[in-house]
């Protein structure tokens, strides 16, 4: 109690309160905003940018689920136990198998969930790593984060969640007994104290703070991102403060196919739709569909650390999203695979005959170069396209502990008060997250936080 009164008489503006408050209005966020005010609690949303998505809005790819109603009408045979083990060996065993189970198992409920609220996931595609199609996403391929987010924001809004938008959390208070009981917030006004009965923290990574990724992996050092602005850790800084366990800290993803000028990351559904990938010798040089550490690994061994990612005009169809890269100026176009090798510099009869060998490869159904085993379609309606690419920081797999109720586990437990959920947390993905998990670990989790704290 000296604590609250300290901290009361210390804020220069009003202090204030809710049932719960949410700090970081990301998809874990969102979620967990909606759970709790659907279980009658007051709920406040603090967030520090000028508007609610962080790095969810900037999914494309899709959001995993096993054994979904749109897989179902589209005749896809799945199951939560075989996402199961497709995350823990795409995780290399890292993972904490309680919390995959946890995901894995409430996945389709949750894309459910999603399309209830009036969300479109009904396309179906394959992103690395997975043994079968269950990333889903808008129809026509559309980028997945800002359709949910646009979805979840709106439900949250008419269930009359308050969002705070340029308000960043700053710092969490434990009373004495050393439940959490509320956030110090900085904005425009200067700073105040919103008090809680419970606080969920869904911050998101860190993967645009370089000074703390390359602190925890150094060989990061010089390495772009992908990801948002906002992403700079500071739900992990806070939580340590007040006592949070912390795992796989050093567990950072660097996703392969991102744009080295531009910093544009190229979603893997454009693999996944049957694009392959050619150094600049014209060959191709690894299971374009192998997960994000071994691609990633593989470019870096290549000539100039980059390699170029390369499809037909069927895939141009089939994913709405490459219509921004081109508008971004990046994607070679040409009517031919010589003339393409002509624009790239490198020679044409090495990369045509790459791509005859890949589609015949593709037509038999069996890789015996790399070993893909995901061959969509061969490539063969011009024109053609290429974008170079090489690895960026894109996923911080590590973060704070949590139960399976996603509650902050310090030293001697769970800190009463106090969840977590999203990519701050740790232990999910092990040491590689596959593409479309953290989707549905953000969805999952962040309805379990807001459940569990509205019940607190
Ligand atoms: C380019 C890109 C593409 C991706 N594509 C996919 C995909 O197709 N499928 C997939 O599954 N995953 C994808 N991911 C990963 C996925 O988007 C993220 O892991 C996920 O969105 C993280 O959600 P979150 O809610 O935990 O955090 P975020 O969405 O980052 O939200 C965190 C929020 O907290 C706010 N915040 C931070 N600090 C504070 C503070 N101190 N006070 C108040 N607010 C604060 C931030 O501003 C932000 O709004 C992609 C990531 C990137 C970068």
């Amino acid at each position: 109690m000296a604590v609250l009164v300290m901290v009361l008489l210390a804020a220069p503006a009003a202090a204030e309160s809710a049932d719960v408050v949410i700090v970081g209005a990301g998809g874990a966020g969102l979620a967990a905003a909606i759970e709790a005010a659907d279980q009658g609690v007051s709920v406040v949303v603090l967030e520090k940018m000028p508007m609610v998505g962080g790095n969810t809005l900037y999914a494309t790819g899709g959001m995993n689920a096993a054994g979904t109603s749109s897989q179902e009408a589209l005749g896809i045979e799945d199951s939560p136990a075989v996402h199961y083990e497709d995350t823990i060996q795409g995780g290399n065993d890292l993972n904490v198998p309680e919390l995959v189970e946890i995901m894995t198992s409430q996945a389709p409920a949750a894309v459910e969930w999603l399309k209830g609220l009036g969300a479109d996931l009904d396309d179906v595609g394959r992103l690395g790593g997975s043994s079968v199609n269950r990333t889903h996403r808008p129809t026509g391929g559309q980028a997945v984060g800002p359709h949910l987010v646009q979805v979840m924001f709106e439900a949250a809004q008419d269930r009359g969640v308050e969002f705070r938008l340029e308000s960043q959390a700053v710092e969490i208070l434990r009373n004495e007994d050393g439940a959490a009981y509320g956030v110090v917030v900085d904005n425009r006004d200067g700073t105040y104290t919103i008090t809680a009965k419970a606080i969920v923290v869904t911050t998101g990574g860190f993967g645009a703070n370089p000074t703390m990724f390359v602190e925890y992996d150094p060989e990061l050092e010089g390495f772009g991102t992908t990801n948002a602005p906002s992403a700079t850790g500071d739900g992990i800084a806070m939580l340590t403060e007040v006592g949070a366990q912390l795992i796989h800290m050093d567990q950072i993803q660097t996703h392969p196919t991102v744009h080295p000028g531009r910093s544009t990351m190229i979603t893997e559904a454009v693999r996944g739709n049957g694009a392959i990938m050619v150094s600049r010798d014209g060959t191709r040089f690894v299971d374009e569909m192998g997960t994000r550490d071994v691609v990633s690994t593989a470019i870096l061994e290549q000539e100039g650390q980059s390699a170029y990612l390369l499809f037909d005009d069927s895939i141009r169809a089939s994913l709405a999203a490459i219509e921004n890269y081109r508008r971004q100026g990046i994607v070679t176009e040409a009517d031919t695979l010589e003339a393409l090798a002509s624009e790239l510099g490198i020679d044409a009869s090495t990369l045509t005959a790459a791509v005859e060998q890949y589609n015949a490869s593709a037509a038999e159904g069996v890789d015996e170069a790399f070993g893909r085993s995901d061959l969509p379609r061969s490539l063969t309606e011009a024109p053609f396209f290429a974008v170079e690419v090489g690895p960026a920081v894109h996923h911080t797999m590590g973060g704070v502990v949590i139960n399976g109720d996603t509650e902050v586990q310090g030293s001697e437990g769970s800190i009463p008060g106090l969840f977590a959920a999203g990519e701050l947390t740790g232990g999910v993905h092990g040491g590689n997250r596959l593409g479309g998990n953290a989707l549905a670990d953000i969805v999952v989790f962040g309805r379990i936080a807001g459940q569990h704290a509205a019940q607190f």
